[in-house]
């Protein structure tokens, strides 16, 4: 028997179990962070502002008796420009497919459960197991809990309502043995050491657009989309890659580009030692500003760029 098929059959004794799990809930709730935590490696991109998670990204978590498979749907929120509305069906045709729905809300927001009524309208009927988790739990007393979860057991039989932070960790071990028994038996549909199954040139999109976000503070808005035109490896062991970020405007062009593209140099200087250290050799990491106008509008568009693809 081939080396690595005596691994999978060593890693899969009786009864392991395999699945696939949704992780959704509104922008900010916490949803990468908690993905995060699971997984102790860095692969969503987290930030205080929303929507800064528009792909479908896979985690994989694998445990002696069983594999998780995450994937972090974008928020569902109310349809409002092309893009949303593609987003919201994206997210909603991943629910009929997986094993487990995981609904992540934000238990220190005052008004959480009148925010996500929406949501939980759309998971009324459809009969995958749901689990509730309330997220933040580090910012709020305890006593809100269960008057809480009472509040979302009117609406949905949740499977399990499970309190954590994703931020401190509190819980977040209980929360992934919780999901195991909702698992059916199954193999191992990647390699234990994977943890996602994105190709890198998603990675790097999503470095160099943190990187825009955190550098631009408000002034660049969401209508950015990171493209990944070229990665070669050199023969003296150099990366090279070049990437065009696409704004919709032109005066978030300038401001991207900075005086006399200081700004620019910025971005590429912070994503380029990032990626070094995520793929261990040198980089070079050529960075491109391109206009297109009311790209959000065009669900064209959207499906072109090779990072909406699910
Ligand atoms: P997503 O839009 O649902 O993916 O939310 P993110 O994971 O990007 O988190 C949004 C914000 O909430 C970030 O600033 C996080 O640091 C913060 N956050 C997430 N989980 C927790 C938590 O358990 N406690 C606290 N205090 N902040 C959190
Ligand atoms: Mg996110």
């Amino acid at each position: 028997m081939p080396e690595e098929l005596e691994q999978r059959q060593f890693l899969q004794p009786e009864g392991f179990r395999s699945g696939f799990i949704a992780l959704i809930g509104r922008t900010n709730v916490g949803k990468s962070t908690l993905l995060n935590a699971v997984l102790s490696q860095k692969v969503a991109i987290t930030s205080p502002k929303p929507q800064t998670t528009r792909n479908r990204i896979v985690g994989i978590k694998t445990l002696p008796q069983a594999q998780l498979i995450f994937l972090d749907t974008p928020g569902i929120h109310r349809p409002h420009t092309a893009l949303n509305r593609y987003m919201v069906e994206s997210a909603l045709k991943t629910l009929q497919e997986v094993d487990l729905i995981v609904l992540v809300t934000d238990a220190s927001e005052e008004k959480c459960l009148q925010e996500d009524e929406r949501l939980l309208k759309r998971l009324q009927g459809i009969t995958v197991p749901i689990f509730l988790v309330l997220n933040k739990i580090d910012l709020i007393l305890k006593e809100r809990l269960l008057p809480l979860i009472a509040a979302y057991k009117d609406y949905l039989a949740f499977q399990e309502y499970i309190p954590l932070s994703a931020l401190t960790g509190e819980n977040v071990h209980n929360f992934v043995q919780q999901i195991i028994p909702y698992l059916p038996e199954g193999p191992l549909y990647f390699p234990a050491d994977q943890v996602t199954e994105q190709p890198e040139t998603f990675f790097i999109a999503e470095l160099i657009r943190e990187k825009v976000f955190h550098l631009t503070h408000q002034e660049v808005p969401y209508g950015v989309a990171v493209v990944v035109e070229e990665i070669t490896e050199t023969e003296n062991n150099l990366l090279r890659i070049t990437a065009t970020i696409y704004v919709e405007r032109d005066s978030q062009k300038g401001i991207l580009i900075g005086k006399g593209g200081q700004m620019l140099k910025r971005i590429g200087e912070l994503a380029r030692e990032e990626i070094e250290r995520l793929f261990g050799m040198k980089v070079y990491l050529g960075l491109w500003v391109k206009v297109r106008k009311h790209w959000t509008e065009s669900e064209r568009w959207i499906k072109e760029l090779g990072h909406f693809s699910s």
